[in-house]
């Protein structure tokens, strides 16, 4: 059998880390996630003013899910890492 290919993510609920909006706090300056992610694929939509992420890859190292102050980020490890 051959390792399945992660798909190509086309809309923010199919990537691994997703951002609670209700919880996000962005709007008021926070960027924590932005900055502890060590490749760089999160950003602040600055219209909506909540993080997001914005290309489909990933370490899973978590420090974007450990350190956002109010629990708004969430990875969604694949079964396979776990
Ligand atoms: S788990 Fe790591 S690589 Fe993935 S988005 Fe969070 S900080 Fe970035
Ligand atoms: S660390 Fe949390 S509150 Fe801050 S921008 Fe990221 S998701 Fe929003």
């Amino acid at each position: 059998m051959t390792t399945p290919i992660r798909p190509q993510a086309l809309t923010p609920s199919q990537v691994p880390v997703t951002v609670d909006a209700d919880k996000c706090i962005a709007h008021k300056g926070c960027t924590v996630c932005v900055d502890v992610c060590p490749l760089d694929v999160l950003a602040i939509d600055l219209s909506k003013g909540t993080a997001y992420m914005k290309f489909d890859e990933c370490w899973y190292c978590m420090p974007c899910e450990k350190d956002c102050p109010t629990g708004a980020v969430h990875v969604e490890i694949p079964y396979l890492l776990r």
